[in-house]
């Protein structure tokens, strides 16, 4: 059996060698930053109903989505800050060694720890969006006090431009991540269970492309068996700590 050690050397000398390198994220990397995941033991579904995230609910019953809305991701979620893993796949995207983050996650952590080439598989919370005439607000100047919040120029209740259950993907964020999973030699997937489709077709398409596939989670997903070549087992910060110290 192969222990970490020698894994990260071998995942350093595949990513110095690869031209096209990407990372997909989901909640995992988000978990030292504060952010609970939605699933499993501390997951956000123990806590709240899901179904306030549902489009068609949302939108006949605004102010009481609104409530929890708020409490989850402008109260709870407002003040989290990037980690070490999204400061490292930032890094390395600068030294050239990654070209393109591909995250499920809406919190923003990736531009905010400096990545650029990032496609939000599933949007961003930190903007609001009205659903009749499509302006969008930075969630820094809207006013939570007043709920639900609303246009100023049709006065209709905004959402969060993130995806809700029955939401298509943004076509421009699906297009960018396949284009980047099809040419892609290497694909880092950090912190995700792989059990949201089709986001999780996006690292089965690089697979299929040929990308050598490495995995950094404490546990074994669905993809552990299925298409990772390299499982680096650990928290992200500490697994991309070791391995930023084998390539800088
Ligand atoms: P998930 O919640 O299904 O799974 C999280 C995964 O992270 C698990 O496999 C877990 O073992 C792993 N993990 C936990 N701690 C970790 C750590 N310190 N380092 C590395 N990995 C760790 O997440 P998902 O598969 O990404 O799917 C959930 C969906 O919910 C996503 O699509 C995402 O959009 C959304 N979500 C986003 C946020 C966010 O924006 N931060 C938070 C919760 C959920």
């Amino acid at each position: 059996m192969t222990n970490l050690a020698d894994s990260l050397t071998k995942t350093a000398d595949i990513l110095k060698q690869s031209k096209f390198t990407m990372a997909f994220t989901g909640a995992g990397i988000s978990v030292e930053s504060g952010i609970p995941p939605f699933r499993g033991e501390h997951g956000l579904w123990n806590k709240y109903n899901q179904q306030v995230l549902d489009l068609g609910y949302f939108l006949n019953n605004p102010a009481h989505c609104w409530i929890y809305i708020r409490g989850i991701f402008y109260d709870f979620f407002a003040d989290a800050k990037p980690n070490d893993a999204h400061r490292m796949l930032a890094k390395m995207e600068s030294s050239k060694l990654l070209n393109a983050v591909v995250t499920q996650n809406i919190d923003n952590l990736h531009y905010q720890a400096g990545s650029e080439t990032v496609y939000e598989f599933h949007g961003n919370s930190k903007k609001l969006k009205c659903l009749k005439c499509g302006h969008v607000y930075d969630a820094r100047d809207i006013d939570f006090e007043n709920i639900p919040p609303k246009c100023i120029n049709d006065g209709e209740v905004l959402k969060p431009d993130f995806i809700f259950f029955g939401e298509g993907i943004p076509p421009d964020a699906y297009a960018d991540s396949f284009a980047a999973a099809e040419k892609a030699e290497v694909c880092i997937i950090v912190g995700s269970t792989g059990e949201v489709t089709p986001a999780s077709y996006v690292p089965r398409t690089a697979k299929q492309a040929g990308a050598t596939i490495i995995e950094i989670n404490p546990e074994k997903t669905i993809f552990t068996s299925a298409i990772t070549d390299i499982h680096l087992k650990g928290k992200a910060t500490e697994v991309l700590n070791q391995l930023g110290e084998l390539l800088f």
